[in-house]
């Protein structure tokens, strides 16, 4: 952000997974508007990662389900519970047809790699 807003002398930069040219989707800015880490907040959620547990309880399960009605692109529509809580902290980082069966499979292995978002 520094480097796009002018500083000089910077020799390398990486930049990971985000573009450094934002453009929301409508779902972002629709979470956005409804101010979504104030209401989860006032429900009781201080935090959230994209890790999911097969043995969540009903709260977490019946969430999972909320996160599959996210208007997503029919051709990045899957049955990963990590992929729509990574979409939903995150937006879409990645296209599914880019993705081997293997990659998708592990995905959960790679939420260490996320952040959990703190409300
Ligand atoms: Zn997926």
């Amino acid at each position: 952000m520094a480097m796009l807003a002018g500083m000089q002398g910077v020799r390398s930069a990486l930049i990971s997974q985000i573009a450094t040219h934002i453009r929301a989707p409508l779902s972002t800015r629709f979470k956005t508007g409804l101010h979504l880490p104030t209401v989860l907040k006032s429900l009781g959620v201080e935090s959230h990662t994209a890790y999911t547990d097969r043995h969540a309880d009903w709260s977490d399960t019946l969430f999972d389900r909320m996160l599959r009605l996210q208007p997503i692109p029919l051709e990045e529509r899957c049955w990963s519970s990590v992929c729509h809580h990574i979409t939903f902290l995150y937006g879409m980082l990645y296209e599914h047809e880019r993705l081997n069966k293997a990659t998708h499979d592990a995905l959960h292995e790679k939420t260490a790699i996320f952040t959990s978002v703190t409300l």
